[in-house]
């Protein structure tokens, strides 16, 4: 085997094991929330960023291969900002096979009038967004809306609230809208971005830019994206483990009231082998140990048997 050729084959186990990653991770994050059932016609929001672009391509591939069946349909929302390239995404869409619907709604023009220059514009952009998004997931008649946030975004967004709102809050890789009528899902929240940049270098997707609004980037954002960037570089465990750990909350062991009734705990004079010692000092495995980030990744919570049964098969892939 030559040099070149044994580089080519090298390339091609580590894209054969990307897509895996990507595909297996998926496939968890949504049996692990019951984000789809069988029958459900789920709307993928695309934007033309490589998430979006990702999430559609790898609930395409599970679509075939899963034991239960859901409907997709790609939706657009055209905010008509200058220089959006109108014909990328019926293209593309057109070419993979898939049922797409593109709204054209003028909310940059909205936006521009009702926001004084200089001051952001994400957050009343991102209001009339949503509010179409949920009109039209009623007018095509679908059960679930799905958002192309991965991990990052989670933790970034955790990071946000945990030292600009002093709340212990993120996004949910599920949750029903603020109106009350719709179910929100996150299929990619278990995927890292570094291997979202990858997989759509990988697959070619055609992006388009997210600046064409012109908005300035947020620099709180931009803060923590970086101080997650230098974590991960030091040790990726010590990041899938503060990830990990939204998962596995200990409300009597916080200090939210609402969560847990601190105000009438009393001794219950059972003993408790995981009760708190309370004296001790608590000793933890270093986090340089070098386990490999992918088996961070399980299945936190037992979804209903039936799902489960319905879905596991989706995961050997
Ligand atoms: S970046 Fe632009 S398009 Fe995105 S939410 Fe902000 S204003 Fe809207």
């Amino acid at each position: 085997m030559t040099i070149d050729s044994a580089l080519k084959e090298k390339l091609r186990q580590d894209n054969n094991k990307l897509s895996k990653r990507i595909i297996r991770e998926t496939a968890t994050a949504i049996t692990d929330y019951n984000m789809i059932e069988d029958g459900d016609k789920v709307m993928v929001c695309l934007s033309g960023g490589k998430d979006s672009y990702a999430m559609l391509d790898v609930l395409m591939t599970l679509k075939t291969r899963a034991p239960i069946h859901f409907d997709l349909i790609a939706v657009n929302l055209d905010q008509k900002q200058p220089g959006f390239p109108e014909e990328v995404l019926p293209t593309y869409l057109t070419q993979v096979g898939v049922p797409f619907h593109i709204e054209n709604k003028d909310t940059y023009s909205i936006v521009k009038r009702l926001v004084p220059e200089g001051k952001t514009t994400c957050s009343l952009c991102s209001r009339l967004r949503r509010g179409i998004l949920y009109r039209v997931a009623d007018e095509l008649g679908c059960t679930k809306i799905a958002l192309g946030h991965h991990r990052d975004d989670i933790l970034a967004t955790f990071f946000l609230n945990l030292f600009y709102a002093a709340k212990l809050k993120t996004m949910p890789p599920k949750l029903v809208s603020d109106d009350g009528k719709h179910t929100v899902i996150r299929p990619l929240a278990y995927v890292t971005e570094k291997d979202l940049i990858a997989y759509a270098e990988l697959k070619k997707f055609p992006i388009i830019p997210c600046n064409l609004c012109g908005s300035q980037e947020n620099l709180k954002r931009k803060e923590v994206a970086n101080m997650l960037r230098a974590w991960e570089k030091e040790s990726p465990k010590k990041v899938w483990n503060i990830f990990k750990s939204l998962a596995a909350v200990a409300p009597s062991h916080l200090m939210d009231k609402n969560l847990f009734d601190f105000i009438n705990l009393r001794p219950t004079g059972i003993a408790d082998e995981n009760g708190d010692k309370a004296f001790d000092e608590e000793t933890f495995p270093d986090h340089r140990d070098e386990d490999s980030p992918e088996d961070m990744v399980t299945s936190s919570t037992t979804p209903p048997d039936t799902t489960r049964q319905k879905i596991i098969s989706i995961q050997k892939l």
